[in-house]
């Protein structure tokens, strides 16, 4: 065996397994494996989990808070001018610098499935696109990352997508991106936005790719991209290949129509993605319905968007983080909801992105994260840092803390 984990707790299970495995992939889970692995690694009863995936980030963007001037007003116009600022300096060597260092962030915390949506518009045109596809190859070892063409359309350009984003956006496809991105939202009006709509769609069949479209993050009932794209996904045919992220509005529509709503997404098989972290420090935005998604059965997964950005200067790149304070966003609170909640940062957007392979049966990658914490709540609360992660069979990343508390000589916690 050329890895045995020892110890472990795995969800479901009351008594701990032992999980072996022959090169990339699981073996077996079951207590006590009699054989000795070639690496061993003692959970001590910790949870291992499949990776965390995070659906929704922005790794070419990473870490622009230590570039920026600070705000003076803080509104969100302010915050993207910043970020406009920020690009135009920055080399194809500078933004790849950047994604490694956050995707090393994000694998030290137990992320090996990391899902980027990356800026093609006129100031980098395709620098960021080259920084990732160059990281993602650099870096295959230690994580998998799915890209996202994402082309900037500015409020008040009255033509919505140009010839020029158009243009952008299939070289970013003959690249090698893995999905069509966007933020139909920016257009002016509902016919501009639906054009433009259409069009990542056409673009996607063309390309055989995904949509993954920012959508609706707005608190307001008149914002209603989310329900077209939905409409849209059914009569191409493309259900279960698009996912929006934020969605706030869906908080903001009557009790009615965000019914009718959500049973279209259900049909449409969308695959929503909520960022809380971002969705609460910014002014206008707000959390999705939550409770509502999920008991309709839709696919809802925690992104961490931004890193240390303009926007919000925080993000640890640990998705215990996010889903943490989604917990509280949305009240979350019961063992059932906790075992939501690690779904929507392992299970879930491994199912939205469309990962094959994934979870701890015998079969699947070996791609684990091992935790500290034997019980989800305690994981949930305490999140300390991850003994081991596991990529492709192999320990990627390890981290130890220790903690003594009390006076000398006396430090039992
Ligand atoms: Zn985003």
């Amino acid at each position: 065996m050329d890895l045995l984990i020892k110890n472990a707790t795995v969800r479901g299970e009351t008594d701990s397994v032992d999980i072996g495995i022959d090169g990339d992939y699981v073996e077996s889970v079951r207590p006590e494996i009699d054989d000795t692995g070639a690496v061993e690694v003692d959970a001590a009863g910790g949870l291992v989990l499949p990776s965390f995936v995070d659906a929704h980030t922005h790794l070419d963007k990473a870490y622009f808070a230590d570039l920026a001037e600070p705000p003076t007003t803080g509104t969100l116009p302010e915050l993207i001018e910043l970020t406009g600022q920020i690009k135009q300096d920055l080399t194809v060597a500078d933004v790849r610098n950047r994604i490694e260092r956050a995707t090393r962030e994000a694998v030290a915390n137990g992320t090996t499935k990391i899902r980027t949506h990356l800026d093609v518009g006129a100031v980098w045109e395709h620098t960021s696109v080259e920084a990732s596809l160059d990281a993602k190859a650099e870096l295959s070892d230690l994580a998998d990352i799915q890209t996202v063409a994402m082309p900037q359309v500015r409020s008040g350009e009255p033509e919505g997508l140009t010839e020029a984003d158009i243009d952008r956006l299939e070289t970013a496809l003959e690249m090698g991106v893995d999905a069509v991105g966007g933020e139909p939202n920016k257009e002016d009006t509902d016919e501009l936005e639906r054009a433009t709509i259409d069009e990542y769609f056409r673009l996607a069949a063309a390309y055989d790719a995904e949509i993954d479209l920012h959508a609706d993050g707005l608190n307001s009932a008149t914002a209603r991209t989310a329900e077209y794209v939905a409409r849209k996904t059914i009569d191409e045919g493309m259900e279960g290949r698009v996912q929006v992220g934020h969605v706030s509005a869906l908080s903001y529509y009557d009790e009615w129509h965000r019914r009718d709503v959500i049973d279209l997404f259900d049909r449409a098989e969308l695959n929503v993605v909520t960022t809380p972290k971002e969705d609460q420090i910014v002014a206008d935005h707000d959390t999705t319905a939550v409770s509502e998604l999920l008991d309709a059965g839709v696919t809802l997964s925690v992104g961490h968007n931004n890193i240390a950005g303009t926007i919000s200067p925080f993000g640890s790149l640990d998705m215990l983080e996010p889903a943490w304070l989604l917990a509280h966003v949305a009240g979350l609170r019961s063992p059932t909801d906790v075992a939501d909640l690690l779904d929507s940062i392992t299970h879930s957007p491994a199912n939205a992105i469309g990962l094959e392979e994934y979870g701890l049966a015998p079969g699947c990658r070996a791609d684990l994260t091992v935790c500290a914490e034997s019980d989800p709540m305690e994981l949930l609360r305490t999140r300390r840092p991850r003994p081991a992660v596991i990529k492709s069979g192999e320990v990627v990343a390890s981290s130890s803390a220790s903690t003594t508390v009390g006076l000398e000589g006396d430090h039992g916690v």
